[in-house]
């Protein structure tokens, strides 16, 4: 299995060293790859967004033809923070969206009295602690959008199909939770 790192800006190399912990727990024979342009996407099975500013990597997704890949292909995709942002269908702002997953997003939703906090939450039933870095919330869902954690009544955490996306930073954590759910998705999606 060959996970992509999208990489252009965020902890790319904390979620590549999170991926390949998680490969060895889960006795993956994997590798991870870093895309930048998009011949380095066309072998990969699954692909991580993380962090950064949505709209400056939306925009780069648009000028490298990664995003008409993303659309066509059907690869499966974690986004965490910014790229939640990105697999949704709606934000507050103007900006490109993959509008891979049926919900609308609250940009830096936990406002500036929380721009960064961590909190111990529950992720797909089971406990996990988070770690938010100005981080978006989903303010609205629909069609079969799973909702897989939320906090103060706000949901954080979502999957549709192939998508999943993620409020916090689950790279910065040793948790390998999140990267397991995400590599089981990717080897339902190739069997
Ligand atoms: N607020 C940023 C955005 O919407 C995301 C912040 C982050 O990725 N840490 O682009």
């Amino acid at each position: 299995m060959i996970i992509g790192i999208l990489d252009l800006q965020g902890d790319v190399e904390e979620h590549q060293l999170i991926t390949e912990k998680t490969f060895k727990e889960m006795n993956i024979e994997g590798t991870t790859k870093l895309v930048n342009v998009l011949e380095d996407i066309k072998d990969c099975d699954g692909l991580i967004i993380s962090g950064g500013e949505s709209s400056t990597i939306g925009m780069h997704l648009k000028k490298t033809g990664i995003y008409e890949y993303i659309k066509t292909s059907g690869i499966p995709i974690l986004g965490t923070c910014a790229g939640l942002v990105l697999l949704s269908e709606k934000t507050d702002q103007d900006q490109p969206l993959l509008g891979l997953i049926n919900a609308s997003v609250k940009r830096n939703g936990f406002g500036r009295q929380r721009m960064s906090f961590e909190t111990d939450i529950t992720f797909n039933n089971e406990e996990y602690h988070g770690i938010f870095i100005r981080a978006p919330y989903v303010d609205e869902i629909s069609g079969d959008v799973e909702v897989l954690s939320k906090y103060d009544d706000k949901i954080i955490a979502v999957k549709q199909n192939q998508y999943m996306g993620i409020a916090f930073h689950p790279e910065l954590t040793e948790d390998t939770l999140v990267h397991k759910v995400f590599l089981n998705e990717v080897l339902d999606y190739i069997a």
